[in-house]
């Protein structure tokens, strides 16, 4: 029931808890079937469960819920949970990352979130000290909204020549967010140009096969446009406190 000996955290309501997480995860993951087979390509899609706000229970409610990623948008707080569990899952990194958590990050198995030359130079360094290739993603600002970090779509091939430059990191793809409560002709131009970048990435020579976008409220319309990688936190715990 616990791989790993994870039982940290564990409450007595698990049972029912665990069960409501498996069922909003198959549920998920048929709305994430149906979309694909709207895709043009039926790419494979990897599920990420956001896990933020919620406790190491719910990291273990989606393992045992046959999920394999977790996302947390804060160091601190993944490392929290971390800390405590034993279940062999791949932790992304979702949110912003200053400079200063670099090394923390080097934890990760995806970091989605490089928005800057400076931090791509931090990250290289410490994945370096780590004696590590570090796995990210270039997270691009599509939209171009002002509250949104990320890369401008015009900086994505100067951006992606640079990291040339960053041995110790492995530009897997791209990230984005589509802004909240968009009409779906405006959540596809986002994702499709998130696509874009992506294929600019490749040209660049990165092994940009990642093209991570989609969360609870538009994860079905990024499918269509070619999310390999969904990250999904409300549609499978609830909402956050
Ligand atoms: C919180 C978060 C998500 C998940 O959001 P939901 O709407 O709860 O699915 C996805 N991506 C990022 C970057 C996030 O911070």
């Amino acid at each position: 029931m616990f791989p790993g000996g994870a039982a940290q955290g564990v409450s007595l309501t698990q049972p029912n808890y665990e069960a409501f997480v498996r069922g909003r995860v198959a549920e998920v993951r048929q709305r994430i079937e149906a979309a694909r087979m709207q895709s043009a390509n039926r790419q494979a899609v990897t599920l990420v469960a956001v896990t933020k706000t919620h406790g190491p229970d719910a990291v273990v409610a989606a393992y045992n819920a046959g999920v394999l990623d977790v996302g947390e948008n804060k160091v601190q707080e993944a490392e929290s949970k971390m800390d405590v569990l034993e279940v062999p899952v791949r932790w992304h990194l979702i949110g912003h990352l200053q400079r200063n958590k670099a090394k923390s990050a080097t934890r990760f198995d995806l970091v989605h979130s490089v928005d800057s030359p400076r931090l791509a130079q931090a990250l290289n360094d410490a994945a370096q000290a780590a004696n590590r290739v570090l796995d990210v993603l270039m997270q691009v600002n599509v939209s171009g909204e002002g509250s949104k970090s990320g890369i401008g779509v015009g900086d994505v091939a100067s951006f992606a020549g640079m990291l040339h430059q960053c041995s110790h990191l492995r530009v897997t793809g791209v990230m984005t967010m589509a802004p909240f409560d968009a009409a779906e002709p405006v959540l596809r131009s986002v994702f499709s140009g998130a696509r874009v970048a992506q294929e600019q990435l490749s040209a660049e020579g990165h092994p940009a096969t990642v093209l991570s976008m989609g969360m609870s409220d538009d994860f079905e319309v990024a499918v269509q446009e070619g999310a390999t990688l969904v990250r999904l936190g409300t549609v499978l715990f609830g909402h956050r406190a």
